[in-house]
Formats: C-alpha cells, sequence, structure tokens
C-alpha cells in the first residue's frame, strides 16, 4: 500500500464533499472510493456514509420483529454458491405442508412477529390441479387467513418468473395475483450480481439481470414494494459492483419519472459465504468467509451512491454476525434487519452468524454502537468533534414494521 499523495487526498475530499451538498457521485466516481486502501481515506469514507446516514434517515437505528419461513429447499436449479437445494427424494430435502408453515407463523406471532419473509427453492412438484401459482395462492391464503395482521414479504423475482414459467403467465398477472392474496412486499434476492457475466458463472439457469430489472420494476408500477440486494465478495469485480448499484439507482430512478405507487424499500449487501458451497465456486474464490474490511467499505460507498435514492441500508447479520452487523451501523446503515428466528439458506452455506436473535439482542447491539466523531466535511480536519457533533453520533432503536414505519 502507497500513501495517498496531496491529489489523491483532494480528489476523494472532492467527492465526498459534493455528496455530502446531497449531490450524486458518478459511477467512476464510487468505483475510485471504492478502490482505496489507505486507510485515512477509508475513514474518511466511512465518516462520509455515517454523516449521510445521519442526514437522510437520522440517529434511530430500527428492526423488525419477523420469521423466516423456507418451504422447500427441492429446487429444480444448482447456483454454483448454493448449499441449500436438494434433489426431490434426497436426504436433507425437505417441502413443508400447511399445518407446519401456519404452525411456524403462530409461534411467530406469539413473539410479536409482525412480518413473515417466505422464499423457498423452485419446486416444479408445489402445484395445485398442475398449477403452480395456485400452491402458492394458497400458501399465502393460508396464513392470511389465520393471521391477517401479519405482513408477507415473500417470493423472489425468480419465484415469479418460476411460477409465470410454470403456467404460462406474464409477470404481471403472477404478482397480480399474489398482491391480491395478501403478499405485501417482494424481497430483492436473486438479484446476486446483475451482470449477465457472471451470472452465467454463479448461477446459469437463473434469470437474467434485464429479467430481474423488469419484474422489480412490474412489482412496482403494480404497487408491490421491493427490497434489494448485492451478493457480494466472490468472483465480481468493484467496477461489477457498482454497476450493480447503478442498477438498482436506475430503477429508482425509473420508479420515480413514472410515479409508480412504490419502490426499493431498502439496500441489503449478502456477503458471499463459501464455506459449504460446491467445491469448484469455493476454490475459485478461495476463502470460506466474508472479509470484514471489505464489506465495510463496499457498505460506505453503497451509502454514498445510493442514499439519494434507497434511503435504508441493512447488513446482514447472518452473514457477517452481530458484531459485524453492528460496526456497519457506523459505516452507513441504519436498519438491523429482522429476528428471522429460523435460516437455513445461508447457514447451509456455513455462515457463523446464527439463525435467531432476540429483540433483546438486537436492542443490545444498537446500544453498544461505537459512536465515533462525526466527520462533518473536508474543510475540518478528521478526528476533530464540533460541539454538536458530539451528540449527533448517539443512536437510539426503535421496532418497524416491513415497510419502515416505526411501530
Ligand atoms: S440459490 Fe435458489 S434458485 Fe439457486 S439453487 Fe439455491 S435454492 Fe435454487
Amino acid at each position: 500500500m502507497t500513501s495517498p499523495t496531496a491529489s489523491d487526498i483532494n480528489t476523494i475530499d472532492s467527492i465526498l464533499d459534493r455528496a455530502l451538498n446531497s449531490e450524486d457521485i458518478s459511477t467512476a466516481d464510487a468505483l475510485l472510493l471504492l478502490t482505496q486502501t489507505a486507510p485515512d481515506l477509508i475513514d474518511r469514507i466511512r465518516a462520509t456514509a455515517d454523516r449521510l446516514r445521519q442526514i437522510q434517515v437520522g440517529d434511530t437505528v430500527t428492526y423488525v420483529i419477523n420469521r423466516n419461513i423456507n418451504f422447500t429447499n427441492i429446487c429444480e436449479q444448482h447456483c454454483s454458491f448454493c448449499a441449500f437445494r436438494r434433489d426431490e427424494g434426497t436426504e436433507g430435502a425437505f417441502w413443508l405442508n400447511t399445518e407446519e408453515i401456519l404452525a411456524k407463523a403462530a409461534a411467530a406471532v406469539a413473539l410479536s412477529a409482525t412480518e413473515i419473509c417466505m422464499q423457498g427453492g423452485l419446486h416444479p412438484g408445489a402445484k395445485i390441479d398442475g398449477r403452480s401459482l395456485d400452491y402458492y395462492v394458497e400458501l399465502v391464503t393460508a396464513i392470511k387467513t389465520t393471521f391477517p395482521q401479519l405482513h408477507l414479504h415473500a417470493f423472489s423475482p425468480q419465484e415469479v418468473e418460476f411460477i409465470a414459467r410454470q403456467d404460462g403467465l406474464s409477470y404481471a398477472d403472477v404478482i397480480i395475483a399474489l398482491q391480491q392474496a395478501g403478499v405485501g412486499s417482494m424481497p430483492g434476492t436473486a438479484a446476486e450480481v446483475l451482470d449477465d457475466n457472471i451470472r452465467r458463472i454463479i448461477c446459469p439457469e437463473k434469470i437474467d439481470s434485464a429479467t430481474w430489472i423488469e419484474i422489480v420494476t412490474t412489482a412496482h408500477r403494480l404497487g408491490m414494494p421491493t427490497t434489494s440486494t448485492l451478493l457480494a465478495g466472490h468472483i465480481e469485480t468493484p467496477s461489477q459492483q457498482i454497476a450493480h448499484l447503478d442498477s438498482l439507482k436506475q430503477i429508482q430512478i425509473q420508479a420515480i419519472a413514472a410515479e409508480y405507487p412504490t419502490r426499493i424499500t431498502e439496500f441489503i449487501i449478502l456477503p458471499f459465504v463459501g464455506q459449504s458451497a460446491p467445491a469448484p465456486l469455493r476454490s475459485r474464490v478461495g476463502r470460506d468467509q466474508p472479509v470484514l474490511a471489505d464489506n465495510l467499505l463496499l457498505t460506505a460507498v453503497a451509502r454514498i451512491f445510493l442514499g439519494n435514492y434507497i434511503p435504508n441500508h441493512q447488513p446482514s447479520w447472518v452473514k457477517l454476525g452481530l458484531e459485524g452487523a453492528k460496526t456497519a451501523l457506523t459505516w452507513g446503515c441504519n436498519d438491523l434487519g429482522g429476528t428471522l428466528m429460523e435460516e437455513h439458506i445461508t447457514t447451509m452455506a456455513g455462515a457463523k452468524g446464527g439463525t435467531s436473535q432476540t429483540v433483546a439482542e438486537l436492542q443490545a447491539a444498537i446500544r453498544e454502537i461505537d459512536s465515533r466523531p462525526v466527520y462533518v466535511g473536508v474543510s475540518q480536519p478528521l478526528g476533530t468533534v464540533s460541539a454538536s457533533a458530539e451528540t449527533l453520533g448517539k443512536r437510539n432503536y426503535h421496532q418497524r414494521s416491513t415497510l419502515y414505519e416505526l411501530i
């Protein structure tokens, strides 16, 4: 690592200054930030992201009481990072019936959950009278009839495409039917990296980037909010990461310009966990657990690049551990995610973050956040704490709904 020159520092400061003035930064600017290695420049980037988080969404760290339900791991596809999927009839394959799903929902309600997050493998046998959509609608109807108060955050763009393909329907047909049955929002998973060269290697059977964007945009047009994700830290390059962020930004710009009723509500980085991933990808990536430092810098750049368009940024405690996720709350994140109560997909990949957090554990983590001095602009040297900045760093917590209303 070489020390930054005065010119390097000026260039970075000028980008950060523009961001602090609420201006958009370009993809080239974002890439420059993401490729910095000097600790003092990285700390300027961190502090700017933290300050922008404060300006854009305030000091309250939110969390949601939710339960994750993966209703089956039987899947027609073979993504190269996936340790979750099974073929039907093989060891470890599962497919929950409605009673089992309702029992999990009831247990979640008993713990004051407001949300069920539901996703599963792409199971060609999951049909009623030969129709895939009817199976999914019945699943949703069973939960919403029994627990109408629960928000259902369910079925990724890949699952929407699967249902549409199985039944010969349009994406809009599927989204409308799920919405009418009671799905309240769509997880922005299956995005992985929105770059078809990467997708051809890590998830060749999945929808391509354009289809993911088309389904998410269709959801926004139809009044279904979505989240957004990035599977980071495997074979993708920094410029592919920035291009992914730019795709998400363009989706928001389109939703705003077209006055769609809903948009992307949050952005989540999902650091790649390779411990139990199939051998070829595992050896190509060359490590099993995420690199926290890389993840934190990407977290900060995502806040700086996307914060004007996507206000809520969430780390993944499942993948980073609660300690890592807590640290990410000082690098631009404002939300600690959900209690989950159970998690299979990442845990089967070898993640060490656990599968459940209690509300008390999430709240304790937020209370322990190291609120370092807030960097208020390039005109002040790093570490300078103005009278107001000392109090600006303090964080509190609040439970939220899926759509970020405080509860
Ligand atoms: S990531 Fe999803 S679509 Fe890909 S193999 Fe695993 S369960 Fe199937």
